[in-house]
């Protein structure tokens, strides 16, 4: 059900052939400032496995992974300060109009968001 490419920019990022702002790295994980940040804290949350998307990482993840995942979502969160509050993001397939196809955190936040979600 879930294919995945590996020839998706995260991919490319996770072997290190286009570089990144890491923001943390653990054994599972790697979180990086977004290219086109959309509020002063965006950070990208990703698993080091070939997942897709959420759904596809909460089926098939080891638990260790899922665990270091969100170990480093934990992390980010610290050391971005993002205490006053946040929103994570996991833009998915058509309808959650997900560009990279490679599971992504979207974690914001760093100043006032607006609700979601606007009307589409
Ligand atoms: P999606 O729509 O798939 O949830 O979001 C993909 C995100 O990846 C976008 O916010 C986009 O700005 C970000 N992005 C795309 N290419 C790159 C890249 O090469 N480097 C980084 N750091 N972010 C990227």
């Amino acid at each position: 059900m879930f294919d995945y490419d590996d020839q998706n920019i995260f991919a490319k990022i996770l072997r290190g052939d286009i570089p990144n702002s890491t923001v943390f790295e653990n054994e599972f994980a790697l979180a990086f400032n977004d290219i086109q940040p959309q509020a002063a804290v965006h950070v990208l949350v990703i698993p080091k496995g070939p997942y897709v998307s959420l759904d596809h990482f909460a089926a098939a993840a080891s638990p260790e992974e899922q665990v270091g995942f969100f170990a480093a979502v934990s992390e980010v969160c610290t050391i971005t300060g993002v205490k006053a509050g946040f929103r994570a993001i996991a833009n998915t397939r058509g309808h959650g109009v997900q560009d990279v196809p490679h599971f992504h955190l979207h974690i914001i936040g760093g100043q006032q968001l607006g609700r979601m979600l606007p009307a589409g």
